[in-house]
């Protein structure tokens, strides 16, 4: 907010608008212009941006600089690089992977891009026993798709990097790939209805402990199967609940990142 010395309220400060370019490390030191891709013209275009006014420039992986527009918002020439030391801007302070059963592409589509404004740090989408097939493959050929959601919400919630999304994969291949030699062991949480309370103010508080890493499991519409809880109990997953109403997996998503991210 804006102090002003009118007398007037505080008005909202202005954000400068973010983009994305995936290379932009590479421009390090370079007087040059960056030409925009295709998705970020149209996102400058949208916003009604014009020559000279001021942006972020993100790539999604960590780094930030200020550039000014040019060329009727279709490039960009560099200010400067953020030097950033600490939380990156936006990040929470514990990696969330969120393991999402395939289901309606329009439920998973607003989990991605919910769940990355609650700051999940990567998706991995599962074929779980009760996803439906159609479901599986129309997801298998929208992963570009989701991507680009993930990437504008991350423009939009003032975040720093843009999460990871894959799959879709068997929840057996996955959980082995998980454990992998050379892989941190990270607590795994399965979201189940009848698993142990988590965010009330009686539970468990390792659970919901800041910092580090750890996985979240969410069912598809119809829940995992007694033999797909059974596996990922296999794996070390501790079945926790969300409460005593039976959410929605894109609602269960965001309940759990908003108990999950920690403190920031
Ligand atoms: N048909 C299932 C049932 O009646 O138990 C509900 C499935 S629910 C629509 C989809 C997924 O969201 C579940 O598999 C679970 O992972 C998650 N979920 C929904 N409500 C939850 C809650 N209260 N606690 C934990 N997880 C929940």
């Amino acid at each position: 907010v804006k102090r002003r010395t009118d007398g007037e309220p505080p008005t909202p400060a202005t954000r400068p608008p973010r983009v994305i370019v995936p290379d932009l490390v590479a421009h390090r030191g370079s007087s040059g212009e960056i030409l925009l891709r295709e998705e970020e013209r149209d996102h400058v275009r949208s916003r009604r941006l014009r020559d000279g006014d001021e942006v972020v420039v993100l790539d999604g992986k960590g780094a930030r600089a200020r550039a000014h527009l040019t060329r009727r918002g279709t490039a960009l020439t560099l200010l400067g690089f953020e030097e950033l030391s600490g939380a990156l801007p936006g990040e929470p302070s514990r990696r969330v992977t969120v393991l999402l059963a395939c289901a309606e592409p329009a439920r998973i589509e607003w989990a991605v891009e919910k769940g990355t404004e609650c700051g999940a740090a990567r998706f991995v989408l599962l074929e779980a026993a009760r996803s439906q097939r159609a479901h599986v493959v129309a997801l298998r050929s929208r992963l570009p798709r989701l991507r680009r959601i993930a990437a504008e919400a991350t423009k939009q919630c003032g975040r720093t990097i843009v999460p990871e999304i894959e799959g879709p994969e068997e929840i057996e291949v996955l959980l082995r790939k998980e454990e992998c030699p050379g892989r941190a062991r990270r607590p795994l949480l399965l979201a189940e209805p009848s698993g142990e309370r988590i965010g009330a103010p009686d539970s468990r508080p390792d659970l919901v402990r800041p910092g580090g890493e750890i996985t979240l499991a969410v069912g598809p519409e119809g829940g995992f199967t007694l033999s797909e809880i059974s596996l990922f109990e296999g794996f070390g997953a501790v079945p926790v609940s969300l409460g005593p109403r039976v959410l929605r997996l894109e609602t269960a998503v965001v309940a759990a990142l908003t108990l999950l991210v920690g403190t920031e």
